[in-house]
């Protein structure tokens, strides 16, 4: 491709895909981060709802352990609760419609268990120093963090302090881990899903998934915490991007913790993001694909008529350079004509003046008589040369007239023979003589027999034959040439009548003889055609209808 189409084939490639591929791609990759946010914020929105569900489950939960215990404290007396058969009852009472209390205790004020039941030997230990036995005396009800203890295992208590009639006293209860930490694992979701308590200190009340045990440090920057509910995304103790929320309960010392990983939860959304996106990169690389096959069929249509039209201007060039040598040649055969006239005239009147008789008593008269003759002839011939010319010229113009086929073979014949002699192939002309005179144009009609004859002697080279025959058939006038050439393939055959389609080396041969004769045929109501058999020489027949010469 030379350079002009290069430029204009890049421009087009480049303006058909920014006008096709930009909006394309704004609108994928739009839908693309839309997609992206509308799945984060749906995911945030479902952790904030369960954050709330929970935290309520939860507050709910130590609402009913707290009420209880408070009922109890401030119903029953001292003496009736220290009697560890009655506490045993009461425990085994509470605990009957969900195992949640380890333990009961009755502590007095100075911090020594009155009554015990429960699995561990604690009715010995005095608590005065005991964090949750000073907060509960202080506040009346107190639950508090998960601590070891005297019993040395992971646990928190509700404590509640009765007092009002003299006697203050406090009732304790440890609450059983298993349950509760199932009551906060319900928060989980998913294989990567955690949900945790933490203290204000920033310890596991209860354990996590991800590997922290209770009272263990849970990575979670509780400054950063707002109070209420929040969801935040942030990067976990593994390193992990997780999508957290967070609800203070109640009591505002504890911090429920909801991690999710959103590559597990957002995974079918996306799936189909990410669909989208293959989707867009397909339909991408289709248009890119159509694009740059229309410019490149585009281009070359454009070449094509492109080189069409120039050949077509040089051919009318040519032809309007024919017109106007063919009215030179009439001018100069005119202007031949007269001189050749005055010559015939003058070497006709020194003939009648020298008589014979008086000839021969000249000094080689014989050979001034011979001149004259020989004068007359040449003249006669030149003539000839003149009235040729002036036919031809006439022929220039297009017009219909009364037309002998066989002559107009036999003239253009004369045009190639002495070709032929040259290259030693033999012409033979077969011509019916009954051929009738038909309605045509000359200068058309002899110019496809002249293409016709010319490719004839082309293909037959040296040694080779062209017949011409000429014959009526039905309704028309067929004119056969056949040549002892290669013949014609069938491939070649169905391309030989395009315009521009040569197999001669460059410069020899322009590919629009056939395509023009076939048209001029066609214009003159006839036809031309292939009638060659592959494998032997090529036979092309010109049809010319049969009609009679108008009376002049
Ligand atoms: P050109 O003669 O300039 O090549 P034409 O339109 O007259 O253009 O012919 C087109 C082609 O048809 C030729 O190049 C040649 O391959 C084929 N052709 C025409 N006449 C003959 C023939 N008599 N025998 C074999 N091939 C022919």
């Amino acid at each position: 491709m030379n350079r002009p189409y290069a430029n204009l084939s890049r421009r087009m490639t480049a303006m058909a895909l920014l006008v096709a591929l930009i909006p394309l791609n704004g609108l994928g990759l739009s839908l693309y981060y839309y997609f992206n946010y509308a799945n984060n914020e749906t995911l945030k929105e479902e952790l904030r709802i369960r954050a709330l569900n929970r935290a309520s489950a939860i507050e709910l939960f130590l609402a009913e352990r707290t009420a209880l215990l408070e009922v109890l404290a401030h119903s029953a007396r001292l003496t009736q609760l220290s009697n560890e058969a009655t506490l045993s009852r009461l425990l085994s009472v509470m605990n009957r419609r969900s195992w949640s209390f380890v333990d009961l205790g009755i502590i007095d004020a100075g911090g020594d268990h009155r009554a015990y039941v429960g699995p561990y030997l604690l009715k010995q230990q005095n608590y005065r120093e005991a964090p949750w036995f000073q907060q509960a005396m202080l506040k009346g009800v107190y639950i508090s963090d998960v601590f070891l203890g005297y019993r040395q295992v992971p646990h928190f208590v509700i404590a509640v302090k009765h007092g009002g009639d003299g006697q203050e006293w406090v009732l304790r209860a440890t609450i059983d881990s298993d349950v509760f930490n199932r009551l906060v694992r319900t928060a989980q979701v998913g294989k990567t899903g955690d949900a945790y308590i933490v203290d204000k200190q920033g310890r596991l009340q209860t354990p996590s998934r991800l590997g922290g045990k209770v009272m263990d440090r849970a990575g979670v920057d509780l400054r950063a915490v707002p109070p209420g509910i929040s969801v935040k995304e942030r990067v976990n103790r593994h390193g992990d991007e997780v999508i957290s929320a967070y609800a203070w309960l109640d009591h505002g010392d504890w911090l429920l913790v909801i991690d999710q990983n959103p590559k597990e939860m957002l995974g079918p959304l996306n799936l189909a993001r990410n669909v989208e996106l293959a989707v867009l990169g397909l339909a991408s690389l289709f248009i890119i694909a159509a694009v740059l096959m229309l410019v490149r069929l585009f281009i070359r249509r454009l070449q094509a008529n492109d080189a069409e039209r120039a050949a077509l201007d040089a051919q009318l060039a040519h032809s309007a350079r024919l017109v106007s040598l063919g009215r030179m040649a009439a001018g100069v055969a005119h202007e031949i004509n007269n001189p050749l006239a005055a010559v015939s005239e003058l070497a006709g009147e020194v003939q009648d003046i020298l008589v014979p008789e008086q000839a021969a008593t000249l000094e080689e008269g014989d050979v001034i008589i011979d001149n004259l003759v020989r004068i007359q002839n040449q003249v006669e011939r030149a003539r000839g040369v003149t009235h040729r010319m002036l036919k031809f010229a006439r022929r220039m113009e297009p017009h219909l007239e009364s037309t002998d086929v066989n002559e107009l073979l036999r003239e253009t014949y004369s045009f190639v023979e002495k070709e032929a002699l040259f290259n030693n192939v033999q012409v033979k002309l077969d011509l019916d003589p009954g051929l009738p005179l038909v309605q045509s144009d000359r200068a058309q009609l002899q110019q496809v027999l002249l293409n016709i004859i010319n490719n004839a002697l082309d293909a037959a080279g040296q040694g080779g034959w062209v017949r011409v025959n000429s014959k009526v058939e039905g309704s028309n006038l067929a004119v056969r040439v056949s040549d002892s050439g290669p013949g014609i393939s069938r491939d070649l055959a169905e391309r030989i009548f395009d315009p521009f389609f040569t197999t001669k080396e460059p410069g020899q041969g322009t590919g629009l003889g056939l395509s023009i004769s076939h048209s001029i045929m066609q214009r003159l109501g006839g036809s031309l055609e292939l009638e060659s058999q592959a494998g032997m020489g090529a036979v092309f027949v010109i049809r010319l209808p049969n009609v009679a010469p108008e009376a002049p």
